[in-house]
């Protein structure tokens, strides 16, 4: 079906906020001015935005703010960017972090409950609807998990978000 990109990713940031407030973590949401709309699952997207909001809460708690960002550059596509200011993640991770049941210390094991499904489960679904996972981590600095959707399967046009009022 057709999802708009925005209100799903505005869904999820306003259902985790509880929880973020628990952590101490501020979520900043960035929006563009208009609707962008892509051809895909809603409820699959909204799992793919809750486990990396959810993630950059949890791991990146130390950083009190995460942002996530809804983008539309035209000939790259939209794109959902979810950045943490936490501890990062080491280079040698990195690659496996998507691998079923992969975590990446017993330290941060140990104080935070996961299961290491979440991500694997997050690229599953971002193959099936042809976009892309790019993981971005400075250790010290934080952690940004990119999603690219192509651009080719962005939906109609919708003219501007008047329609949504
Ligand atoms: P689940 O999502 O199944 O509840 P999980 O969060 O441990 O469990 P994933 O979401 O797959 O599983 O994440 C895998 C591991 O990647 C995490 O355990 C954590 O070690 C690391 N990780 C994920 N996101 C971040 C992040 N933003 N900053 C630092 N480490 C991260
Ligand atoms: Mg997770």
């Amino acid at each position: 079906g057709q999802v708009d990109l925005g209100r799903t990713v505005t869904h999820v940031v306003d259902s985790l906020r509880p929880m973020a407030n628990e952590l101490g973590v501020e979520i900043e949401l960035s929006l563009p001015d208009h609707t962008v709309m892509i051809s895909g699952d809603v409820d699959e997207l909204i799992q793919v935005f809750s486990n990396l909001v959810e993630n950059a809460c949890k791991y990146g708690q130390t950083g009190k703010r995460v942002e996530v960002t809804v983008t539309d550059m035209d000939k790259e596509g939209p794109q959902v960017t979810i950045q943490d200011f936490g501890p990062g993640i080491a280079k040698e991770h990195v690659p496996r972090l998507t691998e079923r049941f992969y975590r990446v210390d017993v330290e941060t094991s140990r104080t935070k409950k996961g299961t290491g499904l979440g991500l694997a489960i997050v690229k599953h679904i971002l193959t099936r609807h042809r976009a892309r996972l790019i993981i971005r981590s400075t250790p010290g600095e934080g952690s940004t998990f990119c999603v690219k959707f192509n651009p080719a399967d962005q939906g109609e046009a919708v003219a501007s978000k008047e329609i949504y009022k």
